[in-house]
């Protein structure tokens, strides 16, 4: 049985000692387990998010869960559809000797998202803008940290999505979209910069246990049921699952592991029928 509430047989390890990393979107429930666990691991995290007041909550949580921590922790206000808000950020961590983890992790699911027909062209742009544009942009101005600082090594994790991998019959064409592009951009900037020594992985979460998915679908049985069936081992995900691998990519322990679509959905992807 995983561990999937926090603190319980945790023991650091120092995996990402002396590390500086940007997590976007860390105020929601991936970015925000992730920030626990790389304090925990030694990083120093610059937690970046749109929403000032859930950004507050989330640094104190953080610090309450990650006690002794040794690396520094702030927080910015980005948007990462804006160039000019990332690259603030990444200035501010450059302060620190520069960037060595980017965990570009902030996307929306838009409740008007829908399939060909019904997608309004606005939902359409927004969802490409956040999901899309703002990878790109938190990509750019981290190999422009990592060279600026003469950098050997660094990591580049991109969140996209499990709906990048397999079809899915209950439409959010938009954000399906956007996530295959995280996966096809992520990819060539592996390749591109690998003799660099920079890495760029993707990480392909499934359905998840946090308010992105979960307010969506709040206390409709019907929705739920819709995607339970399909899950192997009948639950949907924890962001700390999630959590637990992003350190695996962001830590020197990853050091071969390049250009993938990191999966990490319980074998939905992989499953046929499943068990009654
Ligand atoms: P979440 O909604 O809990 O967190 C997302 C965070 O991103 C929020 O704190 C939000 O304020 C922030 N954000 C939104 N727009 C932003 C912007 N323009 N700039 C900066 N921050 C912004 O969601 P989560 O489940 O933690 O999702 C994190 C990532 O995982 C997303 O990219 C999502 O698409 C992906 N994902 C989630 C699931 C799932 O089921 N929850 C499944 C697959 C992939």
């Amino acid at each position: 049985m995983a561990d999937t509430n926090g603190t319980n047989g945790f023991h650091s390890r120092g995996r990402l000692a002396g590390k500086n990393a940007i997590i976007t979107g860390a105020a929601g429930g991936i970015g925000l387990e992730t920030t626990i666990l790389f304090l925990r691991e030694g990083a120093s995290v610059m937690m970046c998010d749109i929403s000032e007041p859930a950004l507050a909550k989330a640094v104190t949580k953080a610090k309450e869960l990650a006690p002794g921590m040794v690396g520094k922790i702030a927080t910015a206000k980005c948007d990462v559809s804006k160039e000019s808000d990332v690259q603030a950020v990444v200035e501010q961590v450059d302060e620190w000797g520069g960037v060595d983890v980017m965990f570009n992790n902030a996307g929306i699911m838009h409740g008007d998202d829908a399939d060909a027909i019904d997608t309004p062209e606005k939902i359409w742009d927004l969802t490409q803008a956040i999901n899309v544009k703002g990878v790109w942009f938190g990509s750019k101005h981290a190999i422009l940290s990592l060279r600026k600082h003469s950098k050997k090594n660094g990591s580049i994790i991109n969140t996209a999505s499990v709906v990048a991998l397999v079809g899915s019959a209950t439409p959010q064409l938009a954000y399906t979209a956007s996530k295959g592009a995280v996966l096809a951009l992520t990819r060539e900037l592996a390749i591109v910069h690998a003799k660099e020594g920079f890495r760029f992985n993707a990480l392909c979460p499934a359905p998840l246990n946090t308010p992105l998915l979960q307010d969506w679908l709040g206390d409709d049985k019907a929705k739920r049921h819709r995607r339970e069936i399909h899950f192997p081992s009948g639950r949907f995900g924890e962001a700390i699952e999630l959590a637990q691998a992003v350190v695996f990519l962001a830590s020197d322990e990853s050091s071969f592991v390049n250009g993938t679509d990191f999966v990490v959905d319980g074998g939905m992807s992989r499953a046929y029928v499943t068990a009654q």
